[in-house]
């Protein structure tokens, strides 16, 4: 199953299902960032939209980095946005 990260899962299917309740995104990228040390990663998820493999927080504030493409090879630190897909 693909998994998808907060913007990408509300790209995809909205913030809400037919009855309103609200779908949890697979990758919850805040709550894990809420969970790691500052200075600290998590890695170890890929998200099918945007490619997102690890959240890290430096110096307390939130980063990601993505697969850039097919060589595997990931982005630096970047800051999370739901600029990603265009
Ligand atoms: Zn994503």
């Amino acid at each position: 199953m693909a998994d998808f990260c907060n913007f990408c899962s509300k790209q995809m299917w909205g913030d809400k299902n037919d009855d309103l309740v609200p779908i949890p995104p697979d990758i919850n990228v805040y709550e894990e960032f809420n969970k790691l040390e500052e200075d600290t990663y998590v890695s170890g998820f890929i998200c099918e939209g945007c490619g997102l493999v690890a959240i890290a927080n430096i110096h307390g504030e939130l980063r990601v980095a993505r697969m850039k493409d097919a060589n595997q090879e990931t982005t630096q630190w970047e800051k999370y946005t739901d600029k990603f897909n265009t």
